[in-house]
């Protein structure tokens, strides 16, 4: 094997990157190390999973690890990559126990992040969960079930699956109360899917409104659903502590010095970039402590590419590099890295942190600069306006109120960001804002674009249209 493009990480931008090599060079080696079992599964559907609405793992899988092969990727599950040497241009690997050099002629690290429960105190109780993965998912899963209804067959996985684990879960008593701890946008899917279990589900956030990237009026409206749904909010109220005897979880504790008795918990407080591969190498970090690369997702050591949750990127707003973790950016950088090591220059675009949740019944979107103090960083005098209008012809059935608001900077006009709340196709608006944003568009140029209008779908003026004219 000679000049292999080596990849650390069999996920999205992983596997992206190597199926796009070898579609682009058919006869450069392509190796990929996984240290886990499962490969290109979708975290963003784990929710629901855990939920009940997805049946099987397997449903989470988009490419078989016989599918990679086919595409000619040498794919080595249970593999770890150790340590990185750019001098040699090699990675020591980790087989289960017996370690090996592996020479690279290119290398993408595509290590993903991790979830974090620190700083709070006691998130080793059994009972208390981060949901980062497929087997974090069937654990918990396996809790929510009922002892005499639990067949670990059942969740699907094949050998993938950590059976171990997740079989100690399914024999424990199942929950009645849980804590989600974090309200962002993992916090609250995961609060629709512990009520779905019946749970009596306790939602904790130490700012004062849920799912905060997506701004006040998304979180304002968030606020009502939730409490509307069943789910008691905490707001304003930091989780320190979880306590619990016997080393099971029993007790949640505030900074406040409020407490909470509770028999699970969901620790959903954030993620941080899987970076420490790179600690001991000339590798330079970003300020957000992810992999700072440049437009093609270069390093700053040659040879050496990085993607996907481990790596910053530039920002669609500022041009800056920004550490916005989410699915389709991974996903489009590894692409890019894939086709630019096969012999395609390509860049890996930029990323506006377009993300959108939903909270029940409720959906919300959100892209580029909302928040005001960091669109002034980014040297923009940001102003913004929000409205409410019908998503459909009001004579429609179906129609729902929308609720938009627009951040644009005071002096050119150029929009800068944008969010969407409401119970009608109101997340999937947020992608017209979001072309805008890629467009450079000022809000002028957003309220003479050309939108779809049949009463089924929208009213004459789309809510983005309305919002724009308001602003403009
Ligand atoms: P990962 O998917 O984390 O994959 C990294 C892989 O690298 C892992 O398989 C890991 O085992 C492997 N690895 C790590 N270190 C090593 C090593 N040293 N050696 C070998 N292998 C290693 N994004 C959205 O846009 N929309 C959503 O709705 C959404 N929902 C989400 C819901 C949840 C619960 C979670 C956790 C994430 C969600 N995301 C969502 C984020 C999205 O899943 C990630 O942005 C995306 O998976 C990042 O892909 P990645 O390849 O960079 O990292």
């Amino acid at each position: 094997m000679s000049d292999p493009f080596v990849v650390v990480g069999g996920d999205a931008a992983g596997l992206s990157a190597a199926s796009k090599c070898r579609r682009t060079d058919p006869e450069r080696d392509v190796v990929v190390f996984e240290k886990g079992e499962w490969i290109s599964y979708a975290h963003c559907g784990t929710p629901y999973f855990v939920k009940g609405e997805v049946d099987r793992l397997e449903d989470l899988l988009s490419l078989s690890p016989e599918a990679a092969e086919e595409r000619g990727i040498d794919l080595r599950r249970g593999h770890e990559v150790v340590a990185v040497d750019t001098d040699a241009e090699t990675v020591t690997v980790d087989a289960g126990g017996t370690t090996f050099e592996q020479p690279y002629g290119d290398l993408l690290v595509a290590t993903g992040a991790r979830a974090v429960s620190d700083p709070i105190e006691g998130a080793t109780l059994d009972g208390v969960f981060t949901l980062h993965g497929l087997d974090h998912a069937a654990a918990i899963r396996a809790y929510l079930t009922p002892p005499d209804e639990f067949d670990v067959a059942a969740l699907g996985g094949g050998d993938a699956l950590n059976e171990p684990e997740v079989e100690r879960y399914g024999g424990m008593t199942s929950p009645e109360t849980v804590a989600v701890v974090g309200a962002g946008y993992v916090g609250v899917e995961m609060a629709e899917a512990f009520d779905a279990w019946d749970l009596d589900v306790h939602l904790f956030q130490r700012s004062e409104r849920p799912v905060p990237g997506f701004g006040e009026a998304v979180g304002d409206a968030v606020t009502e659903h939730l409490r509307e749904s069943g789910v008691t909010l905490h707001l304003g109220e930091e989780v320190v502590r979880l306590d619990g005897e016997a080393g099971h979880v029993d007790r949640v504790v505030c900074e406040s010095g409020s407490e909470l008795a509770v028999d699970a918990a969901l620790v959903g407080i954030g993620i941080r970039p899987n970076t420490e591969l790179l600690d001991d190498t000339p590798v330079e970090l970003g300020a957000s402590g992810a992999v700072a690369t440049d437009a093609h997702g270069r390093t700053s050591v040659d040879g050496v590419y990085a993607a996907g949750d481990v790596a910053e990127m530039p920002h669609t707003v500022t041009g800056t590099a920004t550490w916005d973790p989410l699915g389709l950016p991974a996903n489009r950088a590894g692409r890019a890295i894939g086709a630019t090591v096969g012999g395609d220059p390509t860049p890996v675009g930029s990323v506006a942190g377009t993300a959108m949740v939903k909270a029940f019944d409720l959906e919300c979107g959100r892209t580029g600069l909302l928040d005001h103090d960091r669109a002034r960083e980014a040297g923009f005098d940001p102003v913004s306006e929000t409205i409410t209008a019908g998503s459909r012809s009001g004579y429609y059935p179906g129609a729902a109120e929308t609720t938009v608001t627009l951040t644009a900077d005071r002096d050119t006009g150029r929009l800068l960001g944008g969010s969407i709340v409401g119970a009608d196709r109101a997340a999937i608006r947020i992608d017209t804002l979001a072309t805008a944003l890629g467009g450079e568009m000022t809000v002028a140029e957003l309220e003479r674009q050309d939108l779809g209008y049949a009463p089924p779908f929208s009213p004459v003026w789309d809510p983005v249209l309305v919002a724009a004219k308001v602003l403009n």
